[in-house]
């Protein structure tokens, strides 16, 4: 069977017509299958939702207890048969929940790795690498300028100039699913026990990470806490916050920004970002290449971000790549190129 008759893109997404289903469908749908709780790729409103028990408890806080007519949780590892296809998740290491898909119809398997990273991340289980025909790979950093290093020196910067200067404060402006809890995570892991203030944006989605068993330590909203007490603290904020007025509640804030984004200084220089920390919930070149090789795919499919290297740096190697012309994705989180939105997720 011809992959391209298994899983197509359409304007609604990804459609595979033999399993009756679309996944992470941008429009409503009657079947959707979602790899992870980022509002580009967890819309509200489809017939019937099968996702991880955590993506589905993401969409509940995020759109109410009726944001699809049916829902179906499945674990990672569990197989499903959906009409002539059978489908089974693994862990994409992007955010809780995070999953690929992957689909099998006869003897041809194709994996929709919807966003993932396989950098360590100590708030959600890590990739897993799955052997498959065609590989679907997402390419938010697919540029070899992209190399992050690791997260943990990012984080170390942070604690360095919190040392630095214990009279002022410092946001950190973080993606409020995922980033957030993966930052004050590595903030722990480095030692600093004293209580982390969140933005009130942040509180459902961080708590709920909490009753997943992500230990975060002491954190406080700082919602009522006096200027002064503030000095010398840190606080998780979503990005759009921390160049707005409620940075006055601050004492002489640095402002810091936890993005993949911000391996570019530019982009650091034009938010005002004075503390800019490249951390990112996204692989990065060497980590799409390696992963693309692992995954042992005779065929890849390129999608929302920078398509056309990945392509390139495939074809040049003698083999199948083609770019996926996906709409939809990262109007609201990401951004494509660069986050569009305050609040970009990378
Ligand atoms: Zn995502």
């Amino acid at each position: 069977m011809r992959p391209q008759d298994i899983l197509m893109p359409v304007p609604a997404g990804l459609c595979c017509k033999p399993g009756g289903f679309h996944i992470d469908p941008v429009r409503p749908v009657e079947r959707a299958v979602i790899t992870h709780g980022h509002s580009d790729h967890a819309r509200s409103g489809h017939g019937a939702v099968l996702a991880t028990q955590e993506t589905l408890d993401m969409m509940r806080l995020r759109y109410g207890d009726n944001f699809a007519g049916r829902t179906q949780a499945i674990a990672y590892g569990e197989q499903i048969k959906l009409g002539d296809v059978s489908i089974k998740f693994h862990p994409a290491g992007h955010v809780l929940g995070s999953a690929q898909i992957a689909v099998s119809c006869r003897d041809t398997c194709i994996v929709a790795s919807g966003d993932y990273k396989d950098a360590p991340d100590p708030t959600c289980a890590p990739f897993e690498v799955v052997r498959c025909d065609v590989f679907i790979t997402e390419a938010t950093f697919g540029l070899p300028v992209f190399r992050h290093g690791p997260a943990d020196d990012e984080i170390k910067k942070l604690l360095a100039s919190v040392a630095l200067f214990p009279e002022r404060a410092h946001l950190v402006g973080a993606y409020s699913l995922g980033k957030a809890q993966r930052v004050i995570a590595l903030i722990r892991a480095a030692g600093y026990d004293a209580p982390i203030y969140l933005h009130g944006a942040m509180e459902k989605i961080t708590r709920y990470y909490e009753s997943r068993g992500v230990a975060l330590g002491e954190l406080r909203l700082v919602r009522g806490v006096k200027k002064s007490d503030l000095a010398g603290t840190i606080t998780l904020a979503p990005p759009s916050a921390t160049s707005d007025i409620w940075t006055r509640r601050f004492p002489d804030p640095v402002t810091a920004f936890a993005s993949g984004w911000m391996r570019v200084r530019a982009r650091a220089r034009q938010r005002g970002v004075e503390l800019p920390l490249v951390i990112s919930d996204h692989a990065d070149w060497d980590g799409l290449t390696a992963t693309i090789d692992a995954t042992g795919a005779g065929e890849i499919w390129v999608t929302h971000g920078q398509e056309d290297a990945l392509v390139h740096w495939r074809k040049a190697k003698g083999l199948t790549a083609r770019p996926l012309d996906l709409v939809g994705y990262g109007d609201e989180d990401e951004g494509d190129g660069m986050p569009a939105g305050e609040d970009a997720e990378a």
